[in-house]
């Protein structure tokens, strides 16, 4: 919980680094920090690129008591730690998570093991929780989606992947012989699901967009007319920030013959906070046939620690729930114990921002990724950003080295960056004129060319010598 109160980091963009810290971002870090630099590409080997760089659990020395010399270097190895995250913070792109935040009101709570295991409107007989915060802040994501309160059930997850595992069990107890839909960009955590619960899984091809394409949806389908269907429609895609139509996946359902033979879970992790406030975006609502939303708290929204928001119908959660006499409340979540802690995170920021906080930093996301899309399309790099997202798509760096500096996040020949609230211009500039530098010793005239990336893009997106005009 370290990391839960201010980060000083907020501060950053208006009046620059905090002394102490800047003090500290200017030393070199020490070796067992530094980002691990292997050799061109870095493998993934169980158990091994960890190790090399843990910091071991030392016994104490017998007199250590008397010295204070283990605390010392317990102290030591904090504020080190400290330095790095953040050093890391600075240079952080790829991932959506927003790393603007301040929440030094909510340190004094770190002294209490908040639990809320259990259902959330159910008191359980454990008494040190958070329902009071967590029902608020389910509330108010209910009515963002236009569920009434007695129609509605929720609760605080430990992060996205939790509200996708839920959202496909309450389909697949909804539908016990449904079969699961899911665009191929969708995230991992569809697959795992499917997986997990052994259900039949269709993969339904994608636009260049990233979007789900629905024409093969349908001809997908009528292949299995015989079995309801369960979707996973896209709020977001990880890679590329697509928004899948949720009005066409409707549409191409009930001309199919799915009519209330079907269960559409949407995956919200990524933009499921965005898209109400983004001005002519499609409406994610319950006055829609749809069965579940789930988002992630720690990307947009900007908790410290990893959690996520998962809203259903009520009337669902009967068929999952079971009642659980030791805990004297009921049983409809996936995890037990469930982080009490990020509910107060949660409805904290909620209070403090608001419906029209969150619009401004929305519009401040989207201005900030044309002008990143902008600036790369003009320096000749290949480029691409969907409408109603912020995730820019570009060609993966050639080096390995600046992919980790700026950690990018990389799928083939395509990288991208994710334009949060954290991601102001200033930073853009500095990650920019970087990567331009780079490149023109990456593709020296005659010796290398930047790779084609139109299969990922498009062509009109794409720079290569073969596509630019
Ligand atoms: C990040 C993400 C998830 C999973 O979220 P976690 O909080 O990392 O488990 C699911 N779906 C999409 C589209 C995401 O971007």
């Amino acid at each position: 919980m370290a990391g839960s109160v201010s980060n000083g980091l907020a501060e950053l963009g208006k009046r620059g680094l905090p002394e102490e810290a800047a003090a500290a971002a200017a030393e070199p870090l020490p070796e067992e920090l530094e980002p691990e630099v292997a050799e061109g590409i870095r493998e993934i080997v169980m158990g091994r690129n960890v190790h090399a760089s843990c910091f071991a659990v030392k016994e104490p020395d017998a007199d250590d008591e008397v010295t204070g010399e283990r605390e010392a270097t317990m102290a030591g190895v904090l504020a080190r730690y400290r330095r790095c995250l953040i050093e890391r913070t600075k240079h952080h792109l790829g991932y959506p998570y927003n790393l603007d935040f301040d929440y030094g009101a909510l340190a004094q709570l770190q002294h209490f093991s908040i639990n809320n295991l259990g259902d959330p409107f159910i008191e359980s007989n454990y008494g040190v929780h958070s329902r009071q915060f967590e029902v608020g802040v389910l509330d108010w994501f209910a009515r963002l989606w236009d569920l009434e309160k007695d129609e509605y059930w929720g609760y605080i997850t430990n992060c996205g992947t939790e509200g996708n595992l839920h959202g496909i069990l309450v389909g697949r107890e909804v539908f016990p012989d449904g079969v699961l839909y899911a665009s191929r960009e969708s995230h991992y955590s569809v697959f795992k699901a499917a997986r997990m619960y052994r259900m039949d899984c269709v993969k339904v091809e994608t636009l260049v967009s990233g979007e789900i394409d629905c024409t093969d949806f349908g001809r997908k389908l009528f292949e299995n007319k015989d079995k309801p269907a369960i979707i996973n429609v896209n709020i977001g895609t990880t890679v590329k920030g697509a928004v899948d139509d949720l009005d066409l996946v409707i549409e191409t359902l009930e001309k199919t013959g799915f009519q209330n033979r079907f269960y559409i879970h949407c995956d919200g992790a990524l933009f499921g906070l965005m898209m109400p406030f983004v001005k002519l975006a499609p409406k994610v609502s319950f006055k829609k046939p749809i069965g579940s939303v789930s988002v992630s708290g720690h990307k947009f929204v900007g908790c410290p620690m990893p959690c996520g928001v998962q809203i259903t119908r009520l009337k669902h959660i009967n068929a999952l729930a079971s009642n659980v006499e030791y805990l004297a409340s009921r049983d409809a979540t996936i995890m037990g114990s469930r982080n009490g802690h990020a509910p107060i995170f949660l409805w904290y920021t909620l209070n403090r921002k608001g419906y029209r906080g969150f619009q401004k930093e929305v519009q401040k996301c989207l201005r900030n990724a044309h002008y990143l899309k902008d600036r790369l399309r003009n320096a000749g790099i290949s480029a691409m950003l969907n409408e109603l997202s912020s995730t820019v798509v570009f060609e993966r760096p050639k080096d390995e080295e600046f992919v980790r500096r700026w950690q990018l996040a990389c799928e083939g020949n395509i990288s991208h960056v994710v334009v949060m609230p954290s991601v102001t211009i200033n930073k853009l500039d500095s990650f920019l004129n970087e990567l331009v530098e780079k490149r023109v010793t990456w593709y020296q005239e005659g010796i290398c060319q930047s790779p084609c990336i139109a299969g990922d893009v498009g062509q009109h997106n794409c720079l290569c010598t073969m596509h630019k005009v």
